[in-house]
């Protein structure tokens, strides 16, 4: 076994998690000590409002295979995410949610495929319990669509629970984007990949953060990562509009020298405005997606800022005290 190195990491973002960490402690440590393999848990505080961190550092105080990483505010999920695997050290990494809803009882099973070469093994649902038949619809929708725009193949039903191999974080850590849609990046990447199947569980606690309007950006998000076909969209909508444009203004020549031209031009002069203008304003719109993106990605800020990292046992019972003299 490396010693210097744990085998697997699990990585998992935490934002107001401090109801389900102790539970996911415990099945964690449970199916890891089945496999046999060295392994370490990176949590990532992502700015959470509840006692989260004293949590965390609670674990760390118990096993020092729990590795703390403590965001300087709340950065989102995907940068949370990034955090983790950018500091995670094991020769493969595994992203878990911190609500239990990926079961940690089937990282054996990605472990295995791990052995077997693969170095993508996405876990993917066959049912998503405990979420609400919108949820479940809008979300399949999405990777339906998002693949049907995107030429990188985004695998269906698939979120963050996968496991991925050393390679693949190294060709993760390299790519520069700051708005970081990880899903697509996961599959963007390439490598050996293969899949596995299970049932998605409801959240154990808390709510989830994610409501439509989130949700909504996400996928937004997601489509102008990963596909310029919006951009030509509203090139081939002006195309047509201008077409149906045209060929209205050729039946309209036509109908003045058949039937002369009694002056009833306002309704469709009306329609025509409207029509065109709405069409102006989305394709102005769509543009400003992608204008708003490059100019997020020209300040080259970082994805996320670290307040403090917990290694060692000694240095996180430090400043769990020192938290508890504050309070
Ligand atoms: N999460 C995070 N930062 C956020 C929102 C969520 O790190 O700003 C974490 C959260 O703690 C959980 C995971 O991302 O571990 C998934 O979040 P959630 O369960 O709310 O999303 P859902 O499962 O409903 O998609
Ligand atoms: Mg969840």
């Amino acid at each position: 076994m490396a010693a210097d190195h744990p085998e697997v990491s699990l990585v998992v973002p935490c934002h107001n998690e401090a109801g389900n960490l102790s539970a996911l402690y415990e099945r964690v440590l449970a199916v890891m000590e089945q496999t046999g393999k060295s392994w370490e848990l990176v949590c990532v505080n992502d700015g959470s409002k509840d006692d989260t961190l004293d949590h965390l550092l609670a674990l760390r105080c118990k096993d020092p295979r729990v590795v703390v990483i403590d965001l300087s505010r709340n950065f989102g999920k995907e940068a949370a995410l990034t955090a983790g695997l950018d500091h995670a050290q094991g020769d493969c990494a595994i992203p878990l949610d911190a609500d239990l809803q990926d079961p940690p009882e089937l990282i054996p099973e990605l472990l295995t495929k791990w052995q077997e070469g693969y170095d993508v093994v996405n876990a993917v649902r066959l049912s998503r319990k405990g979420e609400s038949w919108s949820k479940r619809a809008s979300a399949h929708a999405f990777y339906r669509f998002i693949n049907w725009m995107s030429d990188t193949p985004i695998p269906n039903d698939t979120g963050d629970f996968r496991l991925l191999s050393r390679p693949v974080l190294e060709a993760l850590s390299k790519l520069p984007e700051r708005r970081r849609f990880m899903k697509g990046l996961f599959a963007w990447v390439g490598f050996r990949t293969v899949s596995v199947y299970y049932h998605r569980e409801p959240r154990l606690s808390g709510t989830t953060t994610w409501n439509y309007w989130k949700l909504w950006n996400f996928a937004v998000e997601g489509i102008t990562s990963f596909s310029q076909v919006p951009l030509q969209l509203a090139a081939y909508l002006g195309f047509i509009v201008s077409l149906l444009a045209f060929l209205y203004a050729a039946y309209l020549i036509v109908e003045t020298i058949v039937y002369g031209n009694p002056v009833k031009g306002y309704p469709s002069l009306m329609v025509t405005m409207l029509f065109l203008g709405g069409v102006q304003l989305m394709a102005l719109g769509i543009i400003g997606e992608y204008l708003g993106r490059i100019y997020e990605e020209s300040k080259r800020r970082p994805v996320y800022l670290v307040r403090s990292i917990w290694h060692s046992r000694e240095h996180a019972k430090k400043l769990l005290l020192n938290r508890g003299d504050k309070m």
